[in-house]
């Protein structure tokens, strides 16, 4: 079977382009990706480019290992060493191939998120700096939005003393980085982006190399990255892009669609192809996701089409609690199970992260295998974190972040004070850490002395052991793998802990590409003296940059959870959008302006065209968030999807939801007369949002309903003979019809005729 077959023309078209740039612009579903992968493949086997002469840029990490997949079942070629990765991934590799010339040491390594807070609060500290004025959130902000307008602290325009102080810390901060070997991930881009600038040899070099540069989700590309991109690209390199301006959904982050309209006008010059046909889900699901984003302005505008027929409607569920809403997902998934469908065909997306603790829940009650992509990742748990620092120390011990991680970790008697009196002399001699400890006095300079030795003392020991077995003595040696073992709850993290030996094993068998990338240009390019970083080395930095995927988990059948954001360029064939509610989706955060709201309704129609096959969208009443119960209507999202798409599971009130045009009045949902005060659910800016309360027009939900002389309301206690206690969590119908929902605990959500069961109210 040849490559192009099963293209359409469109498809066709742009796969078999001549070598020029060109931009393809079309919806979700259409095959850009496809279009993409396949055009690689075309272009190594007519010989029009070897493997290493063509670089793809994608925007997960596990998109770029499903592009990799994608190419070795289309060509039977090695695809270890090709330079297909995230932008980030990419510029890592730069770096570590040209360290001396980025002006980094050979061990650098990567500061994540949560790293680089933490640097900056150490920063703020040890300048004496009032971080009440100075907030570490805010300077982060500031740093990486500046770092991504490709602006170092001088450039940075500071009109008044605040920013100009901000700026200052910036320059404090990266310095301090540069100190102790670490480079943040905003860094690495505008890193890599200054030594291709400023070293010609480098750059002619790449730009002689690659004659092929591919983009996709082109869309979410920041000014910096278009930069890089160009630079990379030079005179010779033919540049295809592919994107959905639709789908742009991190403008928070930078992202700049103009990118798409400049790359046309600079590059493309009309070379510009449309596809419309989708491909992947059903026509009520495509005809929700283009009436849905009709709704935006300014668009391109694609029209998508399908030949798949109707499929089956959307179903849509209104749920009076977030737990109740969970427990639906898992009975509907259930029956997708029993259907025979796979369970990793099966995605729950949610708008943020904090939403994924009551599905979780509800899915490991249910004992339902699931896996939950990006929220706290592999990477990021804390044993996982601890031991990795101790690897960090052993690869640069000046690395002050990863220092004071584990330096009392397990406890070995080193206090506030001590570490105090070291951050001192390190400041006042302009030195790291772990070059200061000879000089500290006392019981506490004793013990810091041995914390030293022993990183010193795991270096030793581990000289030229292969990676894994490096990891298994450190997580031992360290005493972290003895510390789980006498915790209560430690047994978890113990095995965290070895399921991070197996990360290393199974990084060394299959991503060792660094070593390959490196090995290979040290030869086409020897004047450059590449020297090939370590496995550890390595390894590190996979660990800061990977989306946290277990890979040694990756086979099992488990459902996926994930953030909307997360499951951009993924398809499955069943798709939950839970926690469709105002101030959730569209969040809170973005629903005040025009352009918040857009990238919020990007983000739905990112959602509904995950789905291939059934799509279900569901909300709740009431949630549990940060703490506190809120109430919340439904998203406008649900009625600016046609009702014939939809089909609803549970009684369609038309009360909830939606604004009319202009947005000013809002209905009600049932439980409304019992909340509290609106001013009580501890919101505080955005109350006014909320508060406006024109336009109920609700039934008295909470009256409750009589049978047999008793009055059953919701939110009561009540008991079952069989079932035990439960909470009536909604009630329907009236006399002899009428039925509540009982939240019994243990046994879940039954639904029972009050007029037959005999329930004692408690
Ligand atoms: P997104 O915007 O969500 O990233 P996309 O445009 O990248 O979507 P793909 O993921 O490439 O779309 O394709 C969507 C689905 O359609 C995939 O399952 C792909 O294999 C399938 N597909 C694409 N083109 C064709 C075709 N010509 N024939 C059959 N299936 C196709
Ligand atoms: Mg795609």
């Amino acid at each position: 079977m040849s490559l192009l077959d099963n293209l359409n023309p469109p498809q066709l078209a742009a796969v078999t382009l001549e070598p020029r740039h060109a931009l393809v612009l079309a919806g979700a579903g259409s095959g850009k990706t496809r279009v993409l992968t396949t055009r690689m493949a075309w272009l190594i086997q007519t010989g029009q480019v070897s493997p290493h002469g063509l670089m793809a840029v994608t925007f997960t990490n596990k998109a770029a290992r499903e592009m990799l997949t994608r190419m070795t079942a289309m060509l039977p070629i090695n695809t270890r060493g090709m330079w297909i990765g995230t932008f980030h991934g990419l510029c890592n590799r730069l770096l570590r191939a040209h360290y001396r010339d980025a002006g980094l040491p050979q061990t650098f390594q990567i500061l994540d998120t949560a790293d680089q807070l933490s640097a900056i609060k150490r920063l703020l500290k040890a300048a004496g700096v009032d971080d009440e004025k100075y907030p570490p959130r805010q300077l982060q902000n500031f740093i990486n939005g500046a770092k991504e307008e490709g602006l170092r602290h001088t450039a940075v325009e500071a009109y008044d003393s605040f920013s100009r102080q901000m700026a200052e810390l910036y320059g404090m901060y990266d310095a301090q980085c540069q100190r102790e070997g670490v480079v943040d991930f905003p860094e690495l881009l505008l890193r890599c982006f200054e030594l291709l600038s400023r070293n010609a040899p480098i750059r002619e070099h790449y730009q002689h190399r690659f004659r092929h540069i591919l983009v996709d989700e082109f869309q979410d590309t920041n000014r910096l990255q278009y930069r890089w991109l160009k630079l990379l690209a030079g005179g010779g390199a033919a540049l295809f892009a592919v994107g959905d301006d639709d789908q742009s959904i991190y403008a928070f982050r930078g992202a700049n669609v103009g990118n798409m309209a400049e790359f046309e006008r600079e590059y493309a010059h009309g070379a510009v192809i449309r596809l419309e046909q989708n491909y992947r889900s059903y026509g009520h699901i495509l005809d929700a996701a283009n009436t849905l984003i009709r709704n935006n302005s300014g668009r391109l505008g694609k029209n998508l089409w399908t030949e798949r027929g109707h499929g089956e409607p959307i179903r849509v569920y209104e749920a009076m609690t977030d737990s109740q809403e969970a427990q639906w997902v898992v009975e509907e998934i259930r029956s997708l199970v029993a259907e025979g469908r796979q369970r990793r065909e099966i995605a729950i997306l949610y708008r943020s992260n904090a939403q994924s603790r009551v599905l979780e829940h509800a899915l490991f009650s249910a004992g339902m295998p699931y896996k939950v992509y990006g929220g706290l990742r592999f990477f990021e748990r804390q044993e996982v974190k601890h031991a990795l620092a101790y690897l960090r120390l052993m690869e640069n011990p000046h690395e002050d972040t990863a220092w004071m991680r584990v330096v009392n970790f397990p406890a070995r008697g080193i206090g506030a004070r001590t570490l105090e009196q070291l951050a001192d002399i390190a400041r006042a001699s302009g030195s790291s850490l772990y070059a200061a400890v000879a000089q500290v006095p006392g019981r506490g300079g004793n013990n810091l002395a041995q914390f030293a030795a022993l990183i010193d003392r795991m270096r030793f020991e581990t000289q030229n052991l292969p990676l894994h077995e490096i990891v298994d003595h450190v997580i031992e040696a360290s005493g972290l793998v003895p510390h789980y073992l006498q915790e209560k709850e430690g047994a978890e993290r113990v095995e965290n802990l070895r399921e991070l030996v197996n990360a290393a094993a199974a990084f060394a068998a299959e991503d060792g590409y660094p070593f390959d990338a490196a090995g290979a240009l040290a030869q086409t390019l020897p004047e450059a003296g590449i020297e090939l970083p370590s496995p550890l080395a390595a390894f590190l930095s996979h660990a800061a940059l990977e989306a946290g995927d277990n890979q040694a988990s990756e086979g099992q059948d488990a459902v996926q959870l994930m953030t909307v954001h997360a499951a951009k360029g993924l398809e499955f064939e069943a798709v939950f959008i839970s926690g469709l509610e105002e101030g959730l989706f569209p969040h809170e955060n973005s629903i005040l302006e025009q352009a918040g709201l857009e990238e919020e309704r990007r983000l739905m129609y990112v959602a509904v065209t995950r789905a291939r096959e059934r799509l279900y969208l569901s909300f709740s009443q009431t949630r549990m968030l940060h703490g506190q119960t809120r109430y919340h209507m439904r998203s406008r999202f649900l009625s600016e999807i046609p009702e014939e798409c939809l089909k609803w599971l549970t009684p369609k009130t038309g009360l909830a939801g939606l604004p009319p045009a202009g947005g000013s009045s809002w209905a009600r949902s049932a439980w409304d007369d019992d909340r509290p005060a609106r001013g009580d659910t501890g919101r505080s800016s955005k109350d006014a949002y909320y508060g406006s309360s024109q336009g109920y027009a609700g039934r008295r939900a909470d009256a409750g309903v009589e049978v047999g002389g008793v009055l059953f309301k919701v939110g009561q206690s009540v008991a079952h003979a069989r079932f035990g206690e439960g909470v009536i969590v909604s009630l329907s119908g009236s006399g002899t019809d009428a039925q509540a929902q009982i939240n019994f605990g243990k046994v879940g959500t039954k639904t029972l005729a009050l007029g037959i069961a005999k329930l004692d109210v408690v």
